[in-house]
């Protein structure tokens, strides 16, 4: 019976080897295609209902989710300088 007990015991912690193995793999793949998910994971301009016109003052050259010369940290696609959206935010400094 104890010997029984022992293979079991074995048999149980390759188990748990294998399945701590899979799981660090699985947490190293989500690791490594974050960047990729992010990059991805942009708005459509449809709807940010972003406009390549100003809105009074608020225009995406003094936004401060603006990457130049033509992008956003947030919206898809090429955004003009003269541009805007509804999460327009206020560049500081
Ligand atoms: S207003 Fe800001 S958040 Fe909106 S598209 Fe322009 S830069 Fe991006």
């Amino acid at each position: 019976m104890a010997r029984t007990s022992r293979t079991q015991w074995r048999a149980l912690s390759r188990r748990a080897v294998v399945i701590r193995s899979l799981t660090a793999c699985a947490a190293g793949v989500a690791a490594a295609l974050a960047p990729v998910k992010e990059a991805a994971a942009k708005m459509a301009q449809k709807i940010a209902e972003y406009q390549d016109t100003p809105k009074g003052d608020q225009q995406c050259s003094n936004c401060s989710l603006f990457q130049e010369p033509n992008a956003c940290t947030l919206v898809d696609g090429e955004i003009s300088p003269a541009g805007w959206c509804k999460f327009w935010v206020k560049k500081t400094g």
